[in-house]
């Protein structure tokens, strides 16, 4: 009986050795959404089976989409106070919102002091018209046309970011000139993917629509994903860079753009000209936070090269931008970040 009780145990030790060792093959997965931020996000990571991975990548998602409603200035939501809310009531009342605007709105504060006004999340109403005359240019190309200048700087008396009362005792915001509205597209995306994987699992590269944000390397062997920066003249990548635990946002003007007799006009707008800025064609910025990311490559697409750089200084992150002749200019810690 003794025997046989022991042979069980070695038996069962032996069983047990095995399921230990043999670690199940993690493969790497790809899920693609359409739904989130009016762009295309692709999340990808290594998962033991599909299924584990799908859980992952639609509890970013559906994480994801919380912001996107609650960032949106087009769309209202059931039961949601978004930012719709918040420009509809503009000189009415204050809006009771989720912590979430909250937190948006003061790093966007933070943003608008570091650029010295560049990125103006209260320059919606300047940027409707653009937004205007994209949307009629791009469904009726021959017909296409710029906005208003007068309406354009008529718009542009109304973009004070100060008008913007963030109270955050009571979890309101209360926009006091009727005429302000609030646009966050040139942050909320890369603010929202660098809040969703700060909580997500690690070694997912989360994109939403170019705002790349990497949670850890791709595998235990701790291979560094591989990101390509877009030629801005072409399909091509003008280069790769090894990223993993950080984020690489880039602005174009091949992004969102229009054509008004036979001229490209791209959705950046610098708040002095009231036009797209014309200094670059994109800027590529790597930075630990996606969110501040996004902001500077919103921030250095309006800025020349020096002040850009200094900007850079201030707050720890690297550049690359290409021009209008495809020159390429790289901060000074740029060069060992790219691969090929
Ligand atoms: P993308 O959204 O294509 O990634 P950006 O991050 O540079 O590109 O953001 C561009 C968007 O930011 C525009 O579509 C517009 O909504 C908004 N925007 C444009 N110019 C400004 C500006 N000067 N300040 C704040 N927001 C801006
Ligand atoms: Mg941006």
């Amino acid at each position: 009986m003794k025997r046989i009780l022991s042979l069980l145990l070695v038996c069962l030790l032996l069983c047990g050795c095995t399921a230990a060792d043999v670690k199940p093959e993690r493969k790497t997965y790809e899920a693609t959404f359409l739904s989130l931020f009016d762009t295309v996000t692709v999340i990808k990571g290594a998962a033991e089976t599909k299924e584990a991975f799908s859980e992952a990548a639609y509890a970013v998602h559906d994480e994801l989409l919380q912001y996107h409603q609650l960032f949106d200035i087009y769309n209202d939501y059931d039961g949601i106070h978004n930012l719709k809310t918040v420009n509809d009531q503009a000189g009415i009342a204050p809006v009771e919102v989720d912590r979430k605007i909250i937190d948006l709105l003061l790093d966007c504060k933070t943003y608008y002091e570091l650029s010295d006004g560049k990125v103006n999340v209260a320059l919606g109403s300047v940027l409707y018209l653009w937004h205007e005359a994209r949307n009629e240019g791009i469904n009726d190309p021959v017909n296409a046309r710029l906005p208003d200048m007068n309406r354009l700087q008529e718009a542009s008396l109304h973009t004070g970011f100060d008008t913007v009362i963030i109270d955050e005792e009571h979890s309101t915001v209360y926009i006091s000139d009727p005429d302000v509205r609030l646009d966050v597209g040139a942050v909320a995306k890369g603010w929202s993917v660098q809040r969703v994987a700060d909580s997500a699992p690690e070694g997912l590269l989360i994109s939403v629509g170019g705002n790349v944000c990497a949670t850890g390397p791709k595998d235990e062997n701790n291979t560094p994903w591989v990101i390509g920066i877009q030629n801005p003249g072409g399909s091509d990548y003008l280069h790769t860079v090894y990223v993993s635990k950080t984020s690489v946002v880039t602005s174009g003007d091949y992004q969102r753009c229009f054509a008004v007799d036979g001229k490209l006009y791209h959705h950046i707008i610098d708040p002095e000209t009231l036009f797209p800025s014309t200094y670059w064609r994109s800027v590529t910025i790597i930075c630990d936070d996606s969110g501040l990311a996004d902001a500077l490559s919103t921030a250095l697409f309006l800025l020349p090269l020096e002040e850009g750089q200094k900007l850079l200084d201030d707050c720890g992150a690297e550049a690359m931008w290409v021009d209008a002749d495809a020159n390429q200019y790289y901060s000074p810690g740029f060069k060992a970040l790219i691969r090929t």
